[in-house]
């Protein structure tokens, strides 16, 4: 092992592409509204929208263009945030993704941290759009937490105490995933210990926190199949009872797995789920779905000689004009 070089400071990061007042007031006025509808203050729902993981300024700026106009359409009952995804777990190995640097160029953390918080500050500047990331690292996150407004834990981290201990201090709105295996307890669990003040170790320093209360579940495919069934909510709304959460609820990630990454089965999923809001013991717990959507349909290997602009390098995706007329139709649902 060898040091390449020191990683830049949170400081260091935050001045040199700062925000100013007007987008830090933007993110703190949609976290506020998030708060909002965790807490059913606010009859909206969530939408956490957009591609697997970003890879291209160009393209990324046009489907947050795409964002900001379904926002103005059907802001009034939907709530839409953007997946703003950095950085990638994988199974064995491969890209870590956007924040890595694009695979063929020399990795240099420090500058992609960098153009990060530039890309973000540029959505947020020209479309108000409010943004969210996977807390996989939290160092990296941690570097430019100021721009989300919601940040999800996913599977393979959801039973790990440091991202339990590092949503504890963030004043961001957080779901966690269910693990790769089915097992729905490690999730009640994340939720209790995020919620709990704690003391922990980061960087290099102790900080303490103070509990996030504003903590919720991602239902995401298992290693026994979907998990967005009736039965499988009406289990997570048990176990969470009995766990004394009253006030948890859960997202339903109709993407990936959810439906076996087959496009196609997206929309009737959406569909599906819609009728929780009729349904007496389910309408309080679900409020959201994740749906991975880009400019284009489908996706393409990385190594692809003349890659499309806009179709992701990871899960296949649903296009952006299938996108418009699912969100229309989510919001008509809504009526
Ligand atoms: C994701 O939401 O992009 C993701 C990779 O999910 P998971 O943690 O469920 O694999
Ligand atoms: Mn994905």
């Amino acid at each position: 092992m060898r040091k390449l070089q020191d990683l830049i400071s949170v400081q260091q990061a935050l001045e040199l592409v700062p925000l100013d007042v007007k987008h830090k007031e933007f993110v703190e006025n949609s976290k506020a509204i998030v708060r909002e509808i965790f807490v059913w203050s606010s009859s909206k729902k969530l939408l956490l929208i957009g591609p697997c993981s970003i890879d291209f300024t160009k393209p990324v700026l046009e489907y947050a263009k795409f964002v900001k106009h379904l926002r103005d359409e059907f802001g009034d009952k939907l709530e839409i945030i953007m997946r703003f995804y950095t950085q990638k777990p994988r199974t064995t190995l491969g890209w870590k993704w956007f924040v890595y640097s694009h695979p063929w160029e020399d990795p240099n953390i420090n500058d992609w941290i960098l153009r990060v918080r530039a890309l973000a500050r540029e959505i947020i500047d020209r479309f108000e759009v409010p943004l969210a990331d996977e807390l996989l690292y939290p160092e990296i996150t941690s570097r430019y937490r100021d721009v989300f407004s919601y940040v999800a834990v996913g599977a393979r981290s959801t039973e790990n105490q440091l991202h339990r201990e590092v949503i504890s201090w963030l004043d961001i709105p957080s779901g966690f995933k269910n693990p790769t295996s089915w097992e729905i307890k490690p999730m009640v669990n994340s939720i209790i210990a995020s919620r709990a003040p704690h003391v922990f170790v980061l960087w290099d320093a102790i900080w303490e926190s103070e509990g996030n209360p504003y903590t919720q579940w991602i239902l995401r495919w298992w290693s026994q199949g979907p998990n967005y069934f009736r039965q499988h909510l009406m289990q997570a709304k048990k176990l969470m009872e009995e766990a004394g959460v009253l006030d948890g609820w859960v997202l339903i990630d109709v993407a990936h797995w959810n439906s076996q990454k087959d496009i196609s089965k997206v929309p009737q999923i959406v569909n599906y789920t819609l009728d929780y809001f009729q349904d007496v013991e389910l309408k309080d717990f679900f409020k959201w779905w994740m749906i991975e959507s880009y400019l284009e349909e489908g996706n393409q290997a990385i190594d692809t000689p003349t890659p499309i602009m806009g179709k992701s390098f990871t899960d296949p995706v649903i296009s952006k004009d299938t996108t418009y007329e699912l969100v229309k139709k989510i919001y008509e649902a809504l009526n």
